[in-house]
C-alpha cells in the first residue's frame, strides 16, 4: 500500500481486546459506541433547540480525558464531530499525525516556538495577547499559495483566565486580521460558572460576549465560528451560537449543575474500570489489613486483594470509603489503598474466586445480580470531581476499545 493512500492513514490502530502480553487484568474499556451515541445525543439535543447549523466540537485534551486521544477522535469524526478542542500544540500534532483532518482548536494560549510546526499541521491556535501578535508578525507566513494560519480570537468575559478584555477585543481582532497569512476564523469565550444553579455571572459573561460579537459584526469583520459552551451549557441551552465545546458529555458523563444531572438519561457512559482477584483470604476477627492497620475486620472474613492502586489513579482517599462488584454485588473497600493494591471484604460474596471480575468503575451483571457504580457515586466517594476522576487514570491502565 503506497504511504499516500489518502483517506485509509491510520497510524495507530484502537485495540479491541487484551493481548496475551498483558499479565495484569486492570483495564479501561472504552466503548466506542457509546462515544458516537453520545455525539450524537448532543446533536440531537441542538436540534430539539432548533439551533442551526449546531456544529459539535468534541473537546479531546489530556489524552480525551483518559480514554486516549486517537481512538476517541478517529470515532467521533467518523461518526460526524465537525472539529476538535484540544489544550496543547502537542496535543493537535499526535491527532494529525493519527490521521485526523477536522479542523483542530489549540486552546491553551501558549505556543512557544511552533508557530509554524502549528501552521505546518493546520492547526488553529487561540490568540489574544500581545506576545501572539508579536510572534505571529515575526513568523511572517507567506500569503501565497500556502493555506493560512488560522486562528480563533478568544474574550476573556470573567473566567479571568485567557483571552483579550472586551473593550479592547475589537481592536485585537483588526490586529490579527491585518497579519498577512493569518486568518481569523472564530470568536470564543468560556464560562466560569456554567455549573452553578442560579445564571447571575453566566448572563454577564454571555451579554458581554455579545457586545463584542455585534461590534464585529456591525463593522463587516468576516464570518466567525463563535462558540462559547462546554457541556454543562450546552445541556442548559446558553451560548450556543454556531458551535458547542462538550467534553465530559462526550465521555457520558452528566453536568452536575445544582441537584441536577443535566443530560443524564440521553448519555451512555463511555469509561468501564474493570480488574479481577488476584488473591483471597480468610482473616480472623479482629486482624488488621493494609498499611497502618486502619483497616480492621470486626467478624471472621474473607478479604480479596485487587490489583489496583493509587499509582493507577485509584486515589488514596477511596481508603475505607469506595467500593466495588464482585460476581453482581456491591462490597467495600477495606483498609488504606496502596500503591499497586487494594483490598476488599468479600465475606458476603457467595461463590468468590480468584480471578473473578471486578469492576471498579461501571456496571457489571453476575450471578448475584445487576450492579454499577457511576461516575457520580465514584468521583464523590473520593472526594474528586468526574473530570478529575478520568484525567487521574494512570498510564499504567491500558485502554482498550470495544465497539459496543
Ligand atoms: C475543557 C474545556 C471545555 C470542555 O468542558 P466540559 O465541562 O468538559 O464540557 C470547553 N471549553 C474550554 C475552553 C475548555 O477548557
Amino acid at each position: 500500500m503506497s504511504d499516500e493512500a489518502p483517506s485509509s492513514v491510520r497510524i495507530q490502530r484502537p485495540r479491541r481486546s487484551a493481548p496475551e502480553d498483558i499479565v495484569r487484568p486492570t483495564r479501561a474499556e472504552v466503548s466506542l459506541d457509546a462515544l458516537r451515541h453520545n455525539l450524537h445525543a448532543v446533536r440531537t439535543h441542538l436540534s430539539q433547540l432548533c439551533v442551526s447549523p449546531g456544529k459539535v466540537w468534541p473537546v479531546i485534551k489530556a489524552d480525551a480525558y483518559g480514554h486516549g486521544a486517537p481512538a476517541v477522535a478517529r470515532t467521533l469524526e467518523r461518526a460526524g464531530a465537525d472539529g476538535f478542542c484540544v489544550a496543547l500544540a502537542e496535543e493537535g500534532i499526535e491527532l494529525r499525525e493519527a490521521g485526523i483532518r477536522a479542523p483542530i482548536l489549540v486552546m491553551g494560549g501558549y505556543y512557544g516556538h511552533a508557530y509554524a510546526e502549528l501552521a505546518h499541521h493546520r492547526l488553529t491556535p487561540v490568540v489574544y495577547g500581545e506576545n501572539h501578535l508579536e510572534a505571529l508578525r515575526l513568523l511572517a507566513l507567506p500569503d501565497g499559495d500556502r493555506m493560512p494560519l488560522r486562528v480563533h480570537l478568544k474574550v476573556d468575559t470573567g473566567m479571568g483566565r485567557l483571552g483579550v478584555l472586551p473593550a479592547a477585543a475589537r481592536a485585537r481582532f483588526e490586529a490579527f486580521s491585518s497579519l498577512p497569512g493569518v486568518e481569523v476564523t472564530g470568536l470564543m469565550t468560556h464560562f466560569a460558572e456554567a455549573d452553578t444553579p442560579d445564571l447571575f455571572a453566566m448572563r454577564a459573561q454571555l451579554s458581554s460576549f455579545d457586545a463584542v460579537l455585534r461590534d464585529l459584526r456591525t463593522r463587516g469583520a468576516a464570518p466567525l465560528v463563535v462558540h462559547a459552551a462546554n457541556s454543562a451549557a450546552t445541556w442548559r441551552g446558553l451560548g450556543l451560537y454556531d458551535a458547542v465545546r462538550p467534553g465530559l458529555a462526550m465521555y457520558g458523563v452528566a453536568s452536575p449543575v445544582g441537584d441536577k444531572a443535566l443530560g443524564e438519561a440521553s448519555l451512555r457512559p463511555v469509561l468501564r474500570l474493570r480488574t479481577e482477584i488476584v488473591d483471597l483470604r480468610e482473616l480472623p476477627a479482629g486482624q488488621a489489613v493494609g498499611y497502618g492497620g486502619l483497616g480492621r475486620v470486626t467478624r471472621a472474613s474473607r478479604v480479596a486483594t485487587v490489583p489496583i492502586g493509587y499509582a493507577d489513579g485509584y486515589v488514596r482517599s477511596h481508603t475505607q470509603a469506595g467500593r466495588m462488584l464482585v460476581r453482581g454485588r456491591a462490597v467495600p473497600v477495606l483498609g488504606v489503598v496502596s500503591m499497586d493494591m487494594c483490598m476488599i471484604d468479600v465475606t458476603d460474596v457467595p461463590g468468590v474466586s480468584i480471578a473473578d471480575e471486578v469492576v471498579v468503575l461501571g456496571t457489571q451483571q453476575g450471578p448475584l445480580g445487576h450492579a454499577s457504580i457511576s461516575m457520580s457515586e465514584f468521583a464523590a466517594s473520593a472526594g474528586q470531581i468526574p473530570w478529575e476522576v478520568m484525567t487521574t487514570l494512570s498510564r499504567r491502565v491500558p485502554r482498550f476499545y470495544r465497539e459496543s
